[in-house]
């Protein structure tokens, strides 16, 4: 592992492209214009990023729709598609540190998570679509003799794949590994707080052998370039990952237009919920600490809401708040740094008028609440309120941060209850020795994954996403295959013969 002065100085000598990707080639985007890209620890810029907008959209559009229509990627092998995705994953991978450590200048995300958790993970999830392809059927309808009935998958066309900043490059990987394995092109608009790895891993699919205008990145703002694909009428789906407002929008910008296919994987305000038989109450606090904590805070699943039973709260919350005080927060490339800066100053803006909110409200600031003494950069302690009710905003809104609220309840269905008065459902945990109330409190949860003795546990196996207004569709598991494929259905009548 290297040290942080070996981080700072491969930091400094780092070549960082903010050009977009089109149709195999890095280019500027056609009005000249760019944004600063800023390192959230030290207000570095750290490139000079294309502002993609509505003419960028539109020629990057009949690329990936001239790829597709060719057949070079759509028409490949399903086999031959795996490989080549395979080799990407495994360029991602011969990657890992140049790509960890732009996450890290990028988001401000500890270095030691980026190494070990974002760029692993999001050359796995391509990974994990290259090596299933290959075994996808498809199916022979059950119907009368006279008749052969075949249901086939067939991609979609052009996908756009607008994504958050809170995991750069895995939330995308989530996207492009099933978009591009089903055989479509592929158009990522990263969010424009984080732009870098998804332009870096572009020149990666070139040479993995992804065809001219099948993978192609597009950086600028939600509002221009986001929009612009939102509304194409060239675009067949629209695979996003972000805030409920901004899916809202997605889903007028298709009715508006071409009715494309849009699947949205938004915002959450999880309860981790916490029974007096909880089988070891060190490990839940850890869990519940680091549920929140992780990634300061900046995890759609987060569990924001803590549920603890009346009879161990006290003790509880005592052991949740040790972990709180000594996480370690500072320079990101520091690999002893356990949380790092939030993404910019607005975000920080809004964390911290969240904390002010919630001392208005009346909750009780048990640690943190402050920005961090002595660092510059957008740094947040790791905050606990406690004695929340569930009709505060601090635990009705999603903060995005490290800010934890928690909630007492009595009985079980108090429990359920509160878990579910909220507009979310993306995640839930419970924390209980009793098989019986596990399933029985698991059923009654309104959110697409529950954790039960767990937190925040994932695989590509399993599928991940939520119901209400935390969005609908499913990343990762052969299910994301659904987004990105329609069925067909091919009659062919058997006359009978002689
Ligand atoms: P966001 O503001 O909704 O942005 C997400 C993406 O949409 C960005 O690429 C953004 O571009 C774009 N966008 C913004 N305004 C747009 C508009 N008017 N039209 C079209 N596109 C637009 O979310 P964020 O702040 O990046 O990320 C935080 C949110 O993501 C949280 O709510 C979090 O819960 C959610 N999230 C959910 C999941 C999940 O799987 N459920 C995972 C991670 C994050 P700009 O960056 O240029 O604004
Ligand atoms: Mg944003």
């Amino acid at each position: 592992m290297k040290t942080v002065a070996e981080w700072h100085q491969q930091a400094q000598t780092l070549a960082v492209n903010g050009q977009a990707f089109i149709n195999g080639s890095y280019c500027s985007a056609a009005s000249g214009k760019t944004f600063d890209c800023v390192d959230p620890a030290s207000g570095r810029v750290l490139a000079h990023v294309a502002a993609c907008d509505a003419a960028d959209v539109d020629r990057t559009v009949r690329f990936a729709r001239a790829a597709f229509e060719s057949g070079v990627w759509s028409r490949m092998s399903p086999a031959e598609r795996g490989r080549r995705l395979v080799r990407f994953a495994d360029l991602i991978d011969r990657h890992s540190e140049e790509l960890a450590l732009l996450e890290s200048l990028d988001v401000g995300k500890p270095i030691r998570d980026s190494l070990a958790v974002d760029i692993p993970l999001a050359a796995k999830a391509i990974r994990w679509y290259g090596e299933a392809i290959d075994k996808v059927y498809g199916e022979i309808a059950p119907t009368d003799s006279s008749t052969m009935a075949l249901i086939k998958r067939e991609p979609i066309g052009v996908v756009a794949a607008v994504v958050p900043w809170n995991f750069p490059l895995l939330m995308a990987a989530w996207k492009i590994g099933p978009v591009l394995a089903a055989g479509n092109s592929i158009i990522v608009k990263p969010a424009e707080q984080s732009p870098l790895t998804a332009l870096r891993v572009a020149a990666l699919a070139s040479e993995a052998g992804i065809p001219d205008g099948v993978f192609n990145v597009l950086p600028g703002y939600g509002e221009t370039a986001g929009q612009a694909l939102g509304r194409h009428p060239d675009v067949d789906a629209v695979t996003f990952t972000g805030s409920t407002e901004v899916g809202k929008l997605f889903l007028r910008y298709a009715g508006d237009s071409n009715m494309k296919r849009v699947s949205l994987e938004c915002g959450g305000k999880s309860p981790n919920i916490v029974f007096k038989d909880a089988p070891d109450l060190d490990t839940a606090a850890t869990a519940a600490a680091w549920g929140i904590f992780y990634n300061q805070g900046e995890v759609c699943n987060a569990g924001s809401r803590l549920l603890v039973q009346r009879e161990i709260h006290d003790e509880f919350v005592e052991r949740v708040l040790q972990v709180a005080r000594t996480i370690k927060v500072g320079d990101p490339l520091d690999p002893s740094t356990e949380m790092g800066p939030i993404v910019d100053r607005s975000q920080l803006e809004r964390v911290l008028s969240y904390i002010e909110a919630g001392k208005a409200e009346g909750a009780q600031l048990r640690v943190g609440g402050e920005r961090l003494a002595g660092l510059q950069g957008n740094f947040v302690q790791p905050t606990v309120f406690d004695t929340v009710s569930n009709t505060m905003c601090i635990a009705q809104e999603e903060i995005f941060g490290p800010v934890l609220s928690v909630i007492q309840f009595d009985t079980t269905a108090d429990a359920i209850a509160l878990a579910n008065e909220t507009q979310y459902g993306l995640a839930a945990g419970v924390w209980t020795r009793d098989i019986n109330n596990a399933f029985h409190v698991s059923n009654a949860l309104k959110a697409g994954v529950v954790w039960v003795n767990c937190f925040d546990k994932g695989d590509m196996s399993v599928p991940f996403g939520g119901v209400k207004q935390s969005g609908f569709g499913r990343d990762k598991s052969l299910h994301a295959l659904e987004k990105y494929t329609d069925l067909k259905s091919t009659w062919v009548h058997l006359s009978s013969v002689d």
